[in-house]
């Protein structure tokens, strides 16, 4: 039940990454561009305006702002303005200290295009900021391509960021579906299941050994349903709903906190603030979408 049409939070920031067009004097151009806009961040954090909207200035007013490397970096293009992030230093004043705020916190408020630029800005971010030495000969690298990549001079190397793949999977059971709760999560909420893809290993193997290694539960027939891209730091969240003739949960207790089987009217009545039974994940995640698309086919 692939659904093409749904759009994922942090998705959809319609910008063209303008990959053809990152030299070093295009990027001057895009700079001088009277349309271009820039998101600020600090430590991740995105700046923004009380109406929730993010705080986008014109890179020219960031003349004798103290910006951390790399800079520029250029989002992509979008409606024929160039967007970039700078990330700023902890002591400018330009933006008010509390304007910055963490995204998790923020991110159900935001709209669908501004989370997605905003998410693409901590990914790349920190992507950067963990990785200012070669992997391949331990030299410092510098960033390339308005942050695109980066490169190594003493060896060559180009480094691309990375994306890191991770199951999330509905395990079903006739009309009820498995739900488990992480410590420190808040009180009463539950989730998806979900696990990093090992190397050599496909999503639908992963999907069927985080399952059986978090809750004793065998799966089958495991099926994509829609994928998000997820900025914490930069994972990309792969959809499934999976099915189990299992009903007893041997709960690894190094994994989850709790798990539960939940049925398909208990997911309907929290959606719709009829019941308490649990607290359902958060609008912006992938698994609210995954659990949503269940209870409404
Ligand atoms: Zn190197």
């Amino acid at each position: 039940m692939t659904n093409m049409t749904q759009i994922m939070p942090f998705t959809a920031a319609g910008l063209d990454y303008a990959e053809d067009r990152r030299t070093i004097e295009s990027l001057k151009r895009f700079l001088n561009d009277p349309a271009a806009q820039t998101v600020l961040l600090k430590d991740g954090k995105p700046a923004m305006r009380e109406d929730g909207s993010l705080w986008m200035i014109h890179p020219d007013e960031l003349k004798g702002v103290n910006v951390l490397q790399p800079a520029p970096v250029l989002l992509g293009i979008k409606d024929k303005s160039p967007i970039f992030a700078f990330s700023v230093h902890e002591s400018q004043t330009l933006i008010p200290e509390d304007a910055f705020q963490e995204m998790r916190f923020i991110a159900g408020r935001m709209n669908v295009e501004e989370l997605a630029i905003a998410g693409r800005a901590r990914s790349l971010f920190e992507w950067h900021h963990k990785h200012q030495f070669c992997s391949n000969c331990g030299q410092k690298v510098m960033s390339a391509a308005g942050g695109m990549y980066s490169h190594c001079g003493a060896c060559q190397t180009d480094h691309f960021p990375r994306v890191n793949p991770v199951v999330i999977m509905l395990v079903l059971r006739g009309d009820r579906c498995l739900l488990g709760r992480s410590p420190g999560w808040p009180e009463g909420a539950y989730s998806a299941l979900a696990g990093f893809i090992s190397p050599g290993e496909s999503m639908e193997e992963a999907c069927m050994r985080e399952t059986l290694e978090e809750t004793g539960i065998s799966v089958t027939d495991v099926k994509y349903v829609f994928s998000q891209p997820w900025p914490f730091p930069s994972q990309l969240m792969m959809g499934l709903t999976c099915h189990t003739k299992d009903e007893k949960i041997t709960l690894n207790r190094n994994e989850l906190e709790a798990a539960n089987w939940f049925s398909k009217d208990t997911v309907r009545a929290v959606f719709n603030k009829e019941s308490d039974a649990f607290l359902r994940p958060p609008r912006f995640t992938i698994a609210h979408h995954l659990l949503k698309n269940w209870i409404e086919h």
